[in-house]
């Protein structure tokens, strides 16, 4: 008996517009896990070369892990990959919310979604099978209004919708899918590629219990943990202050990104952290299902001009602070929450959203575009209004909007001179952490398979700033990584492919990274071993956290190759580069990037030259067919 899974994943043909089941072998999971690794392998095999990926053989995955909805903290996130269409490589994102385990309580692990249907379309799933619904009343709408309006039609209030707004409707180019009124698989424009199928989304309820193999044991170990999380203070203090509380962190060490990346300090700083929050806006946490961490923020602002449609209301996160807050110079926490709450409703990544609109001003400043070519809004740094109109302009692709809805690094082909303002890797923006003071985060950027994400190595971006001991790294690297020292190039790359490759495998069980991230006293080993209590596999430490992740690192890494990656893509932009930091903590600093590149590549057995994974690294990986098709 299978345990930890139903078992089987749903297939939907948007051109034939059938379902069907479909049986996933033991043996699959055990490889891949789930999540991103299921993901990819399903993608590996199947996505042609040279695809667009806004062409109908493109898919889109949905996938759970066998940590999602098994009632311990951290356990409700859902993996969506892709062809990127930012990037044109993997596309990865996840979501926390009800929506991964209702998915899995309605009988399936995971949906893959091809083809391209005639007229818009949407998903139903309940009782261990699928159907296809018209979904021409729903199209137009918000993401809000459509999780409301799929309820009523189904007379259900328990059903959870994950689907996408205006912005993928419309083909803007970092489109996010949205789930549970806010939250969001934003990254790698996977809400784009929705769109480009006329499919809505997907609508799920379901009562099913998910088999676990050591039952009392699990439930045993899971309160253990919920205990822990509740008198951490680490947690306590994401409790209280959310992802914005450090805030106040990143401004300390220089890592606060400011100003389209051209300075990290920030007055207005304190009005936007997470105290500022807690001063004005904030009502109360709340959490993804079943998790006592409850980082998330409830916001409330019923009046004035950045009045919010339903209060409470799912407020911004740090990434979303920095992105509409600090890099735009806007310390109006007002109007970053109407902005996020925007973002969120049309279904845009509010990371790409922020920079793009950072990106268009500078190019404002410099006299690269004008006022006229903006539709006649003043685009100066920190006016929230013109902030907004932004956003709005974007989602719509109306006026300057149908430029940026492209994304920095291809609306700068239209701007001449504007390259070097461009802060992407690979197509996808950076994320809100400062590599100049991090090299290990530059490291990470630079070689991450999906672009500019903090989140697929989230404890690199806390290496060197915190005292206390990372747990299960100190056999890899000694000193531990907290206290190498993070302005230097030196130590980094082997540190760094273990957190990544942890993290891959994080992503497939679909267990919030954030549960490492915060509670750094919290063991991967721990985690590996409610992993085995709950599938009943007997797998280490090694083989569950390093290698079947280095095993999904390398998979990811052949598709990329596969879909047109070369060495070319492993490096940052200029700004990061060749402009040092002229202020804060990090004064002086540009990602030493060469050496570690070199290291890291020889360390994880890639080719310098052309990126590929080497044969005999892919064959012990158990990578047969991948290592045939790189290597004829
Ligand atoms: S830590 Fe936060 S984001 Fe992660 S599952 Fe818990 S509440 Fe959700």
């Amino acid at each position: 008996m299978l345990f930890g899974y139903n078992g089987k994943i749903l297939r939907v043909d948007l051109n034939a517009e059938t379902v069907a089941n479909e049986t996933i072998p033991e043996e699959t999971y055990r490889k891949y896990i789930g999540g991103r690794g299921l993901a990819a392998r399903i993608l590996y095999d199947e996505l042609p070369k040279n695809l667009d990926p806004l062409d109908g053989k493109n898919e889109v995955i949905f996938m759970t892990g066998p940590y999602t909805g098994v009632s311990a903290p951290a356990s409700a996130r859902f993996e969506v990959a892709t062809l990127s269409s930012q990037t044109g490589l993997f596309g990865a994102a996840n979501a926390g919310g009800f929506f991964g385990p209702m998915l899995k309580r309605a009988g399936f692990d995971g949906v893959v979604i091809r083809g391209k249907a005639k007229s818009p379309l949407y998903l139903w799933v309940s009782e261990d099978k699928g159907e296809l619904r018209d979904a021409q009343h729903l199209w137009g709408e918000d993401t809000y209004k459509t999780e409301d309006l799929i309820r009523e039609e189904l007379q259900n209030e328990r059903i959870r919708v994950a689907c996408i707004g205006p912005a993928g409707e419309n083909l803007v180019n970092f489109a996010a899918i949205m789930c549970d009124r806010g939250r969001a698989a934003a990254r790698s424009g996977a809400g784009a590629v929705l769109g480009s199928k006329n499919f809505k989304g997907i609508a799920c309820f379901g009562k099913k219990q998910i088999p676990i193999a050591h039952k009392a044991k699990f439930k045993e170990v899971a309160t253990r943990y919920n205990k822990k999380v509740l008198k951490d203070p680490l947690f306590q203090f994401l409790r209280l202050y959310g992802t914005p509380g450090t805030l106040v962190i990143e401004t300390i060490f220089g890592e606060l990104p400011v100003k389209n990346w051209m300075k990290s300090n920030f007055d207005g700083a304190e009005k936007i952290t997470g105290h500022g929050m807690y001063k004005t806006i904030l009502v109360k946490d709340h959490a993804c299902l079943g998790c006592t961490i409850s980082c998330k923020r409830s916001v409330r602002i019923d009046k004035g001009k950045y009045k919010l449609p339903e209060n409470p209301t799912s407020g911004p996160e740090l990434e979303t602070l920095c992105a509409l807050g600090t890099l735009c110079m806007n310390d109006n926490i007002y109007a970053i929450a109407k902005a996020n709450d925007l973002c969120n409703r049309f279904g845009m990544d509010t990371i790409s959203t922020g920079s793009t609109i950072a990106f268009a001003m500078e190019c404002y400043e410099k006299g690269l575009i004008s006022k006229a070519d903006l539709g006649g809004i003043d685009l100066k740094w920190g006016d929230a209004d013109a902030i907004i109109a932004c956003v709005n302009l974007i989602a719509k692709k109306e006026g300057i909007g149908k430029l940026l809805a492209q994304g920095t690094t291809k609306a700068s082909k239209n701007i001449k001179g504007s390259e070097n303002f461009v802060v992407a890797v690979k197509g996808l923006e950076v994320a809100m952490h400062e590599p100049r003071a991090n090299q290990m985060l530059g490291l990470h950027y630079a070689t991450t398979p999906y672009g500019g994400r903090h989140s697929s190595a989230v404890e690199s971006i806390f290496s060197g700033i915190s005292s206390v001991p990372a747990p299960d790294l100190d056999f890899v690297a000694k000193p531990t990584i907290h206290t190498l020292d993070r302005l230097s190039p030196l130590g980094k790359p082997r540190p760094l492919i273990t957190i990544q490759d942890r993290n891959m495998m994080m992503d497939s069980s679909c267990m919030c990274t954030w549960f490492i991230a915060y509670g750094v006293l919290i063991s991967h080993r721990y985690l590996s071993a409610l992993l085995t209590l709950i599938t009943g596999w007997k797998m280490s430490y090694r083989e569950i956290f390093l290698k079947t992740g280095e095993r999904i690192s390398n998979l990811i890494q052949a598709f990329n190759i596969k879909h047109g990656a070369t060495m070319e893509d492993y490096t940052l932009p200029h700004r990061l580069l060749k402009e040092p930091l002229k202020e804060g903590g990090s004064h002086g600093h540009v990602v030493y990037l060469k050496s570690m590149l070199r290291e890291y590549f020889k360390l994880r057995n890639w080719d310098f030259e052309t990126a590929k994974p080497n044969k005999e690294k892919l064959v012990e990986l158990g990578l047969e067919k991948v290592a045939n098709d790189l290597w004829p």
